[in-house]
């Protein structure tokens, strides 16, 4: 050993002390692209967004520019996460340090955002150290002010305890059973609705409109249409209503292409109601129209009932993208609801307006429609009534005695619309072709999650869901 060595050593017990210095450091970071959207996103618009893998489906939290599985680039392929997730882990800072972000003690946890794959770690508050727990659920708050830092969350907190939304009535529901003729014929009348009946749900797929643009959920191929069918029924559906429509999502009056979609359909889903469209899509020739139905007689199709404009206007500057006359006049309102009555096919008569009603009450008298008629109440076309309640109230009571009422709407009118029909004991139209879109505003995943809703509505108001062959008894269906 040196005689330094020797020294230092020596020296070391009684020479040694700290010096209380300060470095000023100051720096820049670049966060980096993917780093930077990550946190500009929380700061301006207090969402937390991760990159999701299209290869391998993960979901990255805090955001990754490459999936780290299988190295596909991922930094433009970004997903909400939402702001509520699980506590996976945590640990207690028990030590005091300036530069921490609180006074000890404080808890850091890994918290797995409900749409991420992976944990992130933040500070969770509001509750003390001893009652934190693994699993427990917890949401973001935003900091007040913004540092443009990962604290624009300021922290996370227990989650508030929510209403409960996910009632479900206990008992089944009595099947139903059609009453026997009681010589009063409408129980409607004095205004009170027949609630007695089970609620009629339908899903309206795809229409001729709704494109995989606007949301992919929206099927094209007879096999698409017949998955989506199926998890409609599953939901609790008994009936779709169908446009089917060429590989390229062009709506198509082609008799083959209809009848496959429809089989699909029913070999997925035998026990399911299939309404098809009688209107098709836009420009489609009366023959066009019709004989697609006598040719692949559906339990059910629709019967449009005025001609009227169908456009497709920009609803807040009512700029006018595409003007269209749908053309139904008295002569083709004869012809499909007779040749629809000859093929043992029921006609859903679509009322766009009080016009359409009348003008169906006058083609009735000829006397070829068969009771109960079925009418379906439209809101929100643009050509045709927007929904208003006290208009609900006049449609129904214009009806025929015995007649059975449902309802859809198109974009926000969707949602009111099946709730007024629940509560007047009518029947409720979902699905993509009226509206893509969930009550929050979220894209539905598919027609089968509106469905759900209808269910939830429908459970509520005490009345439950009719299964298809409810549904045929209570419409004067013949089962195929
Ligand atoms: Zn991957």
């Amino acid at each position: 050993m040196s005689e330094e060595g020797q020294m230092s050593t020596k020296n070391t017990d009684k020479d040694s002390f700290a010096v209380q210095g300060k470095l000023a450091l100051p720096y820049t970071y670049f966060a980096g692209r993917v780093g930077s959207k990550f946190l500009t996103t929380i700061r301006d618009q207090k969402k937390i967004m991760g990159t999701k893998c299209p290869t391998c489906g993960k979901v990255y939290l805090p955001p990754r520019q490459v999936c780290q599985k299988d190295f596909t680039d991922i930094r433009n392929n970004w997903v909400d996460v939402g702001s509520s997730g699980t506590v996976v882990n945590f640990t207690v800072v028990r030590y005091e340090d300036r530069h921490l972000a609180r006074k000890p003690p404080y808890v850091i946890a890994m918290i797995k955002l409900d749409g991420a794959d992976t944990p992130m770690a933040h500070i969770l508050d509001g509750l003390k150290p001893e009652d934190v727990k693994k699993g427990m659920r917890v949401e973001a708050v935003f900091a007040e002010k913004t540092t443009t830092t990962i604290l624009d969350i300021d922290h996370f907190k227990p989650e508030a305890e929510r209403a409960k939304t996910g009632w479900r009535p206990k008992a089944a529901r009595k099947p139903y059973v059609p009453e026997p003729e009681s010589g009063i014929e409408d129980k409607r009348r004095g205004g009170k609705p027949d609630m007695s009946k089970p609620v009629i749900i339908c899903a309206a797929l795809a229409g001729a409109a709704t494109m995989k643009n606007q949301t992919p959920a929206v099927p094209y191929t007879p096999s698409e249409f017949a998955e989506d069918a199926y998890k409609c029924w599953k939901a609790g559906a008994a009936m779709v209503h169908v446009h089917a429509r060429e590989d390229n999502g062009m709506p198509t009056h082609d008799h083959e292409r209809i009848r496959t979609t429809h089989d699909a359909i029913k070999q997925r889903c035998p026990e399911l109601i299939v309404n098809l469209s009688s209107a098709v899509g836009m420009g489609k020739t009366a023959e066009q129209r019709i004989s697609q139905i006598v040719a692949v007689k559906p339990e059910m199709a629709s019967l449009n009932t005025n001609t009227m404009n169908f456009s497709l206007l920009d609803r807040k500057s009512g700029k006018i993208f595409i003007d269209f006359v749908f053309e139904n006049t008295f002569t083709m309102l004869q012809d499909f609801g007779k040749a629809m009555e000859e093929n043992g096919v029921k006609p859903e008569i679509e009322v766009y307006d009080m016009g359409g009603l009348d003008n169906t009450m006058l083609i009735a008298k000829q006397g070829f429609f068969t009771n109960p008629m079925n009418f379906n109440f439209v809101w929100g076309v643009a050509g045709g009534q927007a929904f208003r309640v006290e208009t609900f109230v006049a449609l129904m009571n214009a009806l025929p005695a015995k007649a059975n009422f449902t309802t859809c709407g198109v974009g926000l009118d969707q949602f009111p619309a099946i709730m007024q029909s629940g509560i007047l004991g009518g029947h409720m139209r979902v699905g993509l072709e009226d509206n893509i879109r969930m009550p929050d505003g979220e894209l539905a995943k598919g027609s089968w999650e509106q469905v759900e809703v209808a269910v939830h509505a429908a459970e509520c108001l005490g009345r439950g869901v009719a299964t298809p062959d409810e549904a045929r008894a209570i419409m004067g269906i013949h089962k195929r």
